[in-house]
């Protein structure tokens, strides 16, 4: 890939309910009071000059407010709005319960997952009045039939790879070996391809792949190894951090962003949930103090990005098409 001098910064929402941290998946009746706190955050994000992408849900298109507000935002090139996928409340609903090994996409058959993305696509586009091009699964429910189907339906960029992190407890998808870098997603039978822009994961000091070994070396199912993983952790050996405010220290943050740029990562994306935007709706956000705690790392995170290392705020469209010409 060749260099660019600035470091792009993509500031990405999951947009959704806010049943799924206290419910398992409720399939219908929820609620987005949570979406209320979408104006002040829009505002922050302005302050640094960031555009941020939000991916949406099925039932967020039902509250008219929020969607009167990203179609505005949108259409003054403000934000982007792409799609978010909770297959358990997405249409069409095949199942009145949902176990947590249905609730990611990517394991359900190829054809419920086109037909759930695909009214996704159709009901984001009627109610914004613009298709959406980028995607992040529900739970990082993605694998590569997702990609084609994300294709089929003219996505350019995805952002569900989560590098590092891993969630085989319920079936879920395994990122430890994932680059975390944006790559390319071939679909070698047909044409078009789909950029992988990762969630910015990492850890506190340069050297990514050394600490990358160590940590999955003290995270073996070995006791005396758990207590090395506590110690490596501590010492900022291999601290494994991922570039969100929420429950992640502002100097871990700062210190990831510092180490990613430091060994070449010049796309970083942070993620939050919209859930966290009001008090009492995600469980990182659980006071009014928790609250305001949680908006003072997000603004200290982006202004140290953006004075440290003058990163640039893109939505993840626009940094998938530098990078496409970039892998060129
Ligand atoms: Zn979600």
């Amino acid at each position: 890939m060749n260099a660019r001098s600035t470091i792009r910064l993509v500031v990405s929402v999951d947009t959704e309910e806010e049943g799924l941290w206290n419910v398992g998946f409720p399939v219908r009746n929820n609620t987005t009071t949570n979406l209320r706190g979408l104006a002040r955050f829009q505002a922050l994000c302005e302050r640094h000059g960031m555009p941020p992408t939000y991916l949406v849900t099925a039932p967020v298109l039902d509250d008219e407010q929020a969607v009167a507000e990203m179609s505005k935002w949108q259409q003054e090139s403000r934000c982007e709005v792409g799609a978010h996928c909770h297959p358990w409340c997405n249409p069409p609903i095949v199942a009145e319960q949902v176990s947590s090994r249905e609730s990611y996409l990517s394991n359900l058959p190829r054809e419920l997952q086109y037909e759930k993305l695909a009214w996704l696509t159709d009901a984001i586009a009627d109610r914004m009045g613009v298709r959406p091009t980028s995607f992040r699964a529900g739970r990082y429910g993605f694998s590569f039939v997702t990609a084609r189907c994300l294709i089929q339906l003219g996505y350019t960029v995805d952002s569900s790879h989560l590098p590092l992190f891993a969630y085989p407890e319920d079936g879920g998808p395994d990122f430890r070996m994932h680059a975390r870098l944006p790559h390319r997603l071939v679909d070698s039978s047909k044409p078009g391809s789909l950029i992988e822009i990762p969630v910015t994961t990492g850890f506190t000091r340069p050297g990514y792949e050394l600490r990358r070994r160590i940590y999955q070396q003290t995270r073996q199912p070995i006791p005396r190894k758990l207590r090395l993983a506590g110690i490596a952790d501590r010492l900022g050996i291999a601290r494994r951090v991922k570039l969100s405010p929420e429950g992640t220290q502002t100097d871990d943050l700062k210190q990831l962003i510092s180490a990613g740029v430091r060994d070449g990562l010049q796309t970083l994306v942070l993620m939050l949930h919209s859930s966290s935007l009001v008090a009492g709706c995600s469980p990182y956000c659980a006071s009014e103090a928790d609250f305001e705690r949680f908006l003072s790392r997000l603004d200290s995170c982006l202004g140290f990005a953006r004075t440290e290392f003058q990163a640039e705020g893109v939505t993840l469209t626009q940094a998938a098409v530098e990078i496409d010409q970039m892998l060129d």
